[in-house]
């Protein structure tokens, strides 16, 4: 029987009992984090994922020796994934060794103005008044204001669910105070006055896939984290970080099912409580106490859920909201090395804010681009055979819902012309390709379930933040939670696993359980 109770009707409130059990639906770093915290918790727990490793956008392919992570390799704020270890008296040291990058970024522009991104300040600065002397005042002003946003925007209100319209005016005289409603490239220009350096401070919402020209100045508190933490990467890669999140969650006695795409999931009342029947590939239907799903939450609620009144109605809003750009990501490993390279470089086409314009709003795939180039052999040299580098390299492109464009078709030679672009970074790349594969908006709407192909979920505008973004609690499904990218805050790692954060606070007072800190 599906149930639906009154807007904001959390589940009836249980006491703990060590045979309550949570499902947990996807393991990418959301759904890890929230898998741990609900086992740490006392819960019983079950995670289910469809394919047939762990980490979703973090999975790592493997081919002639070359390690590509697919997704994240930009490490920020690691204390959040620290407190998840903290959590049983452990240490993330134990499980996975954090490699400090420097630079964070090297950013670099088709006129040949470089500018190496260091997070100690006295290295920053010098490197702004190498670009532009006259800036370095402005920059100072900028930093002080990121640190303010910092408090208010990742310290007070990161993990902070907004289930309540009161919790969001209660952060609207903060927000108000910081001018939330103006864009990150817009505040940024009110301190810099240079064009590379306006771009250098602006670029970090493309990382959580927001356009620097609309998503709120609020994530300007990126920067403001990678100058107090700066950035890492585990040895090993992302993947050795997935795993040893994995391995934490199984020493806790959590169970983790891989190749098990959950199909459905029906909601049946027992008198007061709500159980939660999972049916997933290659097992019997299992019911729980409560489920958090790590899925694209348009997945969630269109598929997983179909034919729960509540269910279709969300999916329906869903679809009214912005989405996150997709992202083109070509994987190559060459059997030279390039020892003169940083980890992590920004390669800025020609234009800026017309290109944003044409990824976010066009409806076509740009002819230019702007580019990430992952190096991590800088960094990790056993991330490739002796001799030889493993890169990757990511276009931001129109989601497919914009641009409804034949990846099939056009994939290769997109990357050639990429590949190309890169001769003057990367010379002779081209002829010392050893493996190469890519990864398209098409994949990511196969792969992950990602509505219109989106590489980040619901895009992160003023208007799609804290209250008004998909609730870490269902308002209307008792039982129901999201954690992951399409919940608040948002996508990006620390993002997805505060996310996790909020959710298991939320679910611990409905639960009556001792919250897991
Ligand atoms: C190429 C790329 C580069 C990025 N770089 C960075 C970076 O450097 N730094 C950073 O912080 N962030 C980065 N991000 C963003 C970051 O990776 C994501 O926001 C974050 O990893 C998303 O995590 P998530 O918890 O939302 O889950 P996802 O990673 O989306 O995982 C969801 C999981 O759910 C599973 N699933 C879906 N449906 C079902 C079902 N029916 N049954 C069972 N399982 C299911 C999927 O298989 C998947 O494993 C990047 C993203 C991409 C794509």
């Amino acid at each position: 029987m599906s149930v639906a109770t009154a807007r904001g009707t959390p589940p009836a409130r249980q006491t703990t009992s060590p045979s309550r059990r949570a499902a947990v639906i996807g393991s990418g770093f959301g759904g890890l984090a929230a898998a741990i915290r609900l086992q740490s918790m006392g819960f019983e727990t079950v995670c289910y994922e469809a394919h047939d490793m762990p980490g979703g956008r973090a999975s790592v392919y493997e081919e002639g020796g070359y390690v590509f992570d697919a997704g994240p390799t930009v490490i920020t704020a690691p204390h959040c994934l620290e407190e998840l270890f903290e959590l049983s008296g452990r240490s993330l040291s134990d499980y996975v060794r954090l490699l400090p990058v420097t630079p964070l970024y090297r950013l670099q522009w088709s006129d040949g103005v470089s500018f190496d991104y260091v997070a100690d300040e006295a290295g920053l600065i010098e490197q702004v008044r190498r670009v532009s002397p006259g800036d370095v005042d402005g920059y100072r002003r900028f930093a002080d204001y990121t640190r303010q946003v910092f408090k208010k925007g990742y310290e007070d209100l990161g993990s902070v669910p907004f289930l309540n319209f009161t919790d969001m005016i209660r952060a609207a005289p903060h927000l108000a105070r910081l001018r939330a409603d103006r864009s990150v490239y817009a505040t940024v220009s009110r301190f810099v006055n240079d064009e590379h350096l306006r771009q250098a401070f602006s670029f970090h919402p493309l990382l959580v896939g927001g356009n620097p020209l609309e998503t709120s100045c609020i994530y300007t508190l990126i920067h403001w984290i990678e100058r107090k933490w700066g950035v890492f990467f585990p040895e090993g890669g992302t993947g050795a970080l997935v795993r040893g999140l994995v391995r934490l969650f199984e020493d806790l006695g959590g169970t983790l099912r891989l190749s098990s795409p959950v199909d459905r999931v029906t909601v049946e009342s027992a008198g007061s409580a709500t159980r939660h029947v999972v049916e997933a590939a290659g097992g019997p239907a299992e019911a729980f106490d409560l489920v958090v799903s790590n899925a694209d939450v348009h997945h969630t609620y269109a598929k997983l859920y179909r034919g729960v009144a509540a269910a279709g109605r969300r999916q329906r809003r869903l679809e009214r909201m912005a989405w996150s750009m997709s992202l083109f990501v070509l994987y190559f490993g060459t059997s030279r090395r390039y020892p003169d390279l940083a980890h992590h470089t920004i390669l800025f086409g020609p234009r800026f804010q017309g290109l944003l314009r044409d990824i976010f709003r066009g409806h076509r795939l740009p002819e230019d681009f702007s580019l990430y180039l992952h190096a991590p052999t800088i960094t990790d040299p056993g991330m490739a055979p002796a001799g030889g580098e493993s890169f990757y390299v990511l276009s931001p492109v129109p989601h497919l819902g914009n641009a409804a464009i034949d990846w099939e078709r056009v994939a290769q030679g997109y990357g050639d012309a990429i590949l190309e672009s890169l001769e003057p970074h990367l010379p002779g790349v081209r002829e010392a390709i050893v493996v190469r594969r890519h990864f398209t908006p098409a994949d990511f709407a196969r792969r992950f379930g990602a509505y219109h192909g989106s590489a980040f979920s619901v895009a992160p505008t003023l208007t799609q933040t804290a209250y008004f973004r998909p609730h870490n609690r269902d308002p209307d499904i008792p039982g129901l939670y999201l954690a992951g990218a399409g919940t608040h805050p948002g996508a990006g790692v620390p993002g997805v696993v505060n996310s996790a954060k909020a959710t298991c606070d939320t679910i611990a007072a409905d639960f009556q359980v001792v919250a897991s800190r």
